[in-house]
């Protein structure tokens, strides 16, 4: 591993600073996926930011803005949460799905969202890639039985993240700080595909850094639920994963957030299936209908076909387990 320069800014100032004045420098939170990276040779930063010594990244807060949860919250406090798991039950869920206890504890909310893909080409410093600014993609017409399925172009990874596809069906926003300043996007819109910068997976600019996550009133307190398919039991990334808001009044459905992981470089929106869940009595729900044409636009490639019918598959299910907490 490449030596590198280590600080501990006390600062969002202070840190931004650094990013954006150090080329070489990186974001460092619990470390999970970055010093993979690192020990792969992937990544190679000149200096390392701890965000560990600046105040009130820890924070989880509830007030008349929903929940707010700060960047290096942790997974398993997230797991653990009691008001969480009851008032906001897919993003537990979502956070429960990843990896082990072990990662949990150290991984962050914040990391889970940034975190790098996962595509074994990207992860093997054997292959330059478009994704590291090489100008061929491996998975086209080599082993890409767990890439996407849609919204590749040119880079064919599906988002790693099981808390970022959870949180797009609950219509959560992010809070970017950078150069002094702060600005938040819905998080939808935080995820990049690969035809805004095929070498990113968000918008984050240079000296920029994720600081929290607000989930808004208005998301809370309704039937939701993740699931996830996985090879390995265990523990694994997904293979595809579904996430489902259902909110209801006098059993009716009169709002929706549905989203899709494993299948697109980002969390993918499912909009149109959204608005077809609305004004359904929640008792004569019939998910197959509503996703009989899901993914219809996707374009499989030579060996991850079977994520339309997975897909599906979960989401149904996703959709009845949340009917099942109205
Ligand atoms: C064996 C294993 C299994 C895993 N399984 C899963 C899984 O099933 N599901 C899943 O979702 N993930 C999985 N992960 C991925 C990931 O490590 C964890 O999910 C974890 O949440 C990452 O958080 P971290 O704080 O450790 O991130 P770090 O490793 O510290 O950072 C990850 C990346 O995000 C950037 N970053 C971190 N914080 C910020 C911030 N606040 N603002 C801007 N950039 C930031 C870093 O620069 C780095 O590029 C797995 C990882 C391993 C090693
Ligand atoms: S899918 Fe993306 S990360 Fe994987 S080989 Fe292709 S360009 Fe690289």
């Amino acid at each position: 591993m490449k030596s590198f320069e280590y600080f501990k800014p006390k600062t969002l100032e202070d840190a931004s600073r650094i990013l954006l004045s150090e080329p070489g420098s990186e974001v460092i939170s619990g470390s999970t996926d970055l010093l993979g990276e690192m020990k792969e040779g992937i990544a190679e930063p000149s200096i390392l930011i701890s965000l560990s010594d600046i105040p009130n990244l820890r924070r989880i807060i509830w007030d008349g803005d929903g929940l707010t949860i700060g960047a290096m919250v942790t997974l398993a406090d997230i797991v653990a949460h009691p008001e969480i798991r009851s008032r906001c039950l897919a993003l537990a869920e979502s956070a429960e799905s990843v990896a082990t206890p072990q990662i949990r504890n150290v991984g962050t909310l914040g990391g889970n969202l940034c975190q790098r893909p996962r595509c074994w080409y990207y992860r093997s410093s054997r292959f330059d890639c478009a994704k590291k600014g090489g100008d061929k993609c491996f998975a086209v017409g080599g082993l890409d039985r767990y890439h996407a399925v849609i919204g590749g172009a040119g880079c064919y990874i599906v988002h790693p993240s099981d808390t970022a596809t959870a949180l797009v069906a609950l219509g959560a926003s992010a809070k970017i700080f950078g150069a002094g300043s702060e600005r938040t996007v819905p998080i939808a819109d935080f995820f990049a595909g690969p035809d805004v910068d095929v070498t990113r997976e968000n918008i984050l600019r240079s000296g920029e850094l994720l600081i929290s996550v607000n989930i808004p009133p208005s998301a809370l307190n309704h039937p939701s639920s993740y699931l996830k398919a996985k090879e390995r039991q265990s523990m694994d990334f997904a293979l595809t994963s579904a996430a489902v808001l259902l909110k209801v009044s006098d059993g009716v459905i009169f709002g929706a957030g549905v989203s899709l992981g494993g299948v697109a470089p980002v969390p993918w929106h499912l909009v149109s299936v959204e608005t077809a869940l609305i004004g359904i009595p929640i008792k004569s729900i019939e998910p197959k209908i509503i996703t009989s044409s899901l993914l219809k636009e996707a374009e499989p490639m030579s060996a991850n076909g079977y994520k339309i019918q997975l897909s599906k598959s979960y989401l149904n299910r996703a959709i009845l387990k949340a009917v099942s907490r109205a």
